[in-house]
């Protein structure tokens, strides 16, 4: 099952709706019907999209403000709890990130603060608990966006706040440990948060969902810096195996099996008779192969053909990311020649993190 949903896109950046979303979405509309039948179910709705392009503005504020420092967005996921921009890196400078994390709680401050003077000029009022029956959708979509700028500001990851506290701690510990600091501070917020809906006499299912998001968000969060940091200032020439055997396409599945089982290697580059890869054999191939075809076939009509290369001068996160996106477990480095000169497995990538993130 899928789990986004690409919405479309604006600039360079991927808009992407999570499956929980549209679960929301039934949520409130049911929530709307039962309250005021078909109109209200319609209203509930046009609510959530009214508080979706609010969550967008909110995202672009920090997208735009990244994108000044010359750090770019592929894309942005909104979920219940709010919207996550997904930023290339995260910028060098603390002080960088502590403007980026502001930029969205300054764009739904001033969302707010435009609500409120519609408000006010409308004659209603703005009280939080005495919503104005005269325009009651600006009013709730006012108080929706303060509870969103509030949310916004515990400063625990993954919300805005936990990235201003992880700047500031930043500047005097280094960025994984304040990284692990902030993203352990938002898991006990969230297991608490969690205890006192289930505790509570009327504990609301969505506060549970966004107590869960919270609680999974910081730790993706955390693992993801401490990859990235880990990797940071490597290529694929330091990460790939340069010891590996290879296999001729014409070879048989017995030849592969006999390479397969005198050592380590689990996956081999296909190579022609000019030493070219021309594909990979896996060991997935290669049991598929066996049972389909018997070990008289050629490796030819077990591998993998045509997998995306990486040469060797690719960055750390670039070349992950495509080893990941192949679905892969290996990928052939190939030089600007053409020629095959490592392999980058998920093993040895896994195996040089772990040794990395022990040393720093
Ligand atoms: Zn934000």
């Amino acid at each position: 099952m899928r789990w986004t949903y690409t919405l479309g896109r604006v600039g360079e950046t991927e808009i992407k709706l999570h499956l929980t979303f549209f679960l929301l979405l039934a949520y409130w509309a049911a929530g709307g019907y039962e309250a005021g039948g078909m109109a209200g179910a319609i209203g509930a709705v046009a609510m959530l999209i009214a508080l979706f392009v609010c969550v967008l503005l909110h995202e672009f504020g920090h997208i735009t403000m990244a994108r000044r420092f010359g750090v770019r967005t592929p894309d942005v996921l909104i979920l219940p709890i709010g919207g996550v921009a997904r930023l290339e890196r995260i910028p060098d400078e603390p002080k960088q990130e502590l403007l980026i994390a502001l930029a969205g709680p300054a764009v739904t401050l001033a969302i707010a603060a435009v609500l409120y003077l519609v408000l006010r000029l409308s004659g209603g009022t703005a009280d939080i608990d005495n919503l104005s029956p005269a325009t009651p959708f600006v009013a709730a979509l006012f108080r929706t966006n303060v509870l969103l700028l509030l949310f916004n500001l515990i400063p625990a990851f993954p919300m805005d706040g936990g990235r201003v506290l992880r700047a500031l701690l930043a500047t005097r510990m280094g960025l994984a440990r304040a990284t692990r600091t902030a993203a352990t501070l938002g898991q006990m917020l969230a297991v608490a948060g969690g205890l006192a809906v289930l505790l509570s006499k009327n504990g609301n299912p969505v506060l549970l969902l966004i107590a869960l998001f919270v609680f999974l968000g910081a730790g993706s969060e955390a693992a993801a810096v401490e990859t990235r940091l880990a990797g940071h200032g490597l290529h694929v020439a330091d990460m790939m195996v340069r010891e590996f055997h290879t296999i001729p396409v014409h070879a048989t599945l017995a030849r592969a099996v006999e390479l397969l089982l005198a050592g380590e290697q689990r996956e081999f580059p296909v190579v022609d008779n000019l030493g070219r890869a021309e594909g990979l054999l896996t060991r997935d191939n290669l049991v598929r192969g066996l049972s389909q075809r018997g070990v008289g076939a050629t490796v030819a009509e077990a591998m993998t053909p045509d997998v995306p290369f990486v040469p060797p001068t690719m960055p750390f996160a670039e070349a992950l990311e495509r080893l990941r996106g192949s679905g892969l477990p290996a990928l052939p480095v190939v030089d600007g020649d053409g020629r095959l000169v490592g392999l980058l497995t998920r093993d040895n990538v896994a195996d040089l993190l772990l040794v990395r993130r022990a040393g720093a």
